[in-house]
């Protein structure tokens, strides 16, 4: 869906958008498990600068939900996790701030983000508040012990044979020693 300044400059537009599995690209990393449902409105914002100049930026804000799969940070395991999402943000035209000091936008607290040519592709938008709602360490559970650092095996499922820490390579030549002093 383009979210156009055309169309903006006539009226606000609310939004409810329902998006089925694999439509928005997330990545190889994250997996949709069940419909992307968002609902919000994308409103025009001016900037006025001078008596000459204003920016034209859109506002968009409302709320997304999705269930995800990702990888257990711990056994790489999937974990399915719910995330939900409201967003209040703020798109001003990409090079509006190129040498110009810092702007301050009245009255909003938004995160401010750029959009290029006619308008902003809600897709992307919601592309990235996806990302941004993933947590940074999903485990599949508080106790997961993980993946043995030496071989590799999942210690949920059961202990590997490397029971003692790996040996450091730097004491084998003692130990080479010692063995030949013994016999
Ligand atoms: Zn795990
Ligand atoms: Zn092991």
């Amino acid at each position: 869906m383009l979210i156009t300044i055309q169309e903006l400059e006539l009226h606000p537009i609310d939004f409810e958008e329902e998006y089925g599995l694999g439509v928005i690209d997330l990545g190889p990393e994250l997996t949709q498990r069940a419909t992307l449902r968002t609902a919000g409105r994308a409103q025009l914002v001016e900037e006025h600068h001078s008596k000459r100049k204003s920016i034209k930026d859109i506002r968009l804000n409302g709320e997304l939900s999705t269930t995800l799969e990702l990888a257990c940070a711990r056994c790489l395991e999937p974990v399915v996790e719910d995330i939900a999402r409201k967003f209040d943000l703020l798109y001003r035209p990409l090079g509006a701030d190129a040498g110009q000091e810092e702007l301050s936008v009245s009255g909003t607290e938004a995160e401010i983000s750029y959009y290029q040519g006619e308008g902003l592709l809600l897709e992307d938008a919601l592309r990235e508040q996806v990302l941004l709602a993933v947590p940074l360490k999903a485990i599949c559970r508080e106790d997961c012990r993980g993946l043995c650092p030496h071989c590799g095996t999942n210690l949920n499922l059961g202990q590997c044979s490397c029971a003692e820490p790996a040996e450091d390579p730097r004491w084998s030549p003692l130990k080479d020693l010692r063995g030949k002093l013994e016999h």
